[in-house]
């Protein structure tokens, strides 16, 4: 017999806690599961978990899109880590900063390049409508020269909000929402190159 000891817990469930009981979920007995699904559906989720951006940055907003990949915020968890240098293993552009009317050509031509299914994140102000460069040097929208899927506001936007639009586009690919017109087909239009050929 010892002495009682006074700060022993009364009572070790509370009484608005469900008691847990052991319950086995998952019964591992050689039989096969079954699963159903559209293969659509499964492509659209594996597309949207495996999106490898180009590396294409044209101001102060590459630098929040660059600490993005970094550790901190880790775009890896997304499985966007893989910046490819070549636009033909791109299936994502992200556009961060203000894009000059001598760049618009170029833009296009890297865009072109892609193989589809591919898609488009404005990001920043200057990039979705020309922010504070309300000029004649600066495109006003880069949706005047590529189809956008999300735009992401702010000067610059955090990493955090770069994040939140690309889940935004993930949700969209998942969903299957294709992409906006494409604004040079729709107008006709025609983007001339630095040496004068048609884009
Ligand atoms: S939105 Fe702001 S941070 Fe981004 S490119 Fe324009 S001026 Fe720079």
């Amino acid at each position: 017999m010892g002495v009682k000891n006074p700060w022993e817990p009364v009572q070790t469930v509370s009484n608005n806690q469900t008691p847990r009981v052991s319950r086995q979920l998952h019964v591992k007995n050689g039989e096969a599961g079954i699963l159903t699904t559209q293969v659509s559906k499964l492509i659209d989720w594996g597309r949207s978990a495996s999106l490898w951006p180009v590396s294409f940055g044209l101001a102060c907003c590459a630098i929040e899109m660059m600490s993005t990949s970094a550790d901190r915020f880790d775009i890896s968890r997304f499985g966007a880590e893989v910046f490819r240098a070549s636009p033909r293993q791109a299936d994502l552009m992200i556009v961060a900063g203000r894009c000059s009317i001598k760049m618009a050509p170029v833009l296009r031509q890297i865009y072109d390049q892609m193989p589809e299914p591919k898609w488009v994140i404005s990001m920043g102000a200057c990039a979705s409508c020309g922010g504070v460069f309300n000029n004649y040097a600066i495109v006003q929208g880069v949706d005047k020269i590529v189809p956008v899927d999300v735009f992401i506001p702010g000067c610059p936007p955090t990493p955090e909000m770069l994040l939140f639009g690309f889940n935004e586009l993930q949700r969209k690919i998942r969903e299957g929402i294709p992409n906006p017109p494409d604004p040079l087909k729709a107008s006709g239009m025609k983007l001339v190159g630095p040496i004068g050929e048609g884009l």
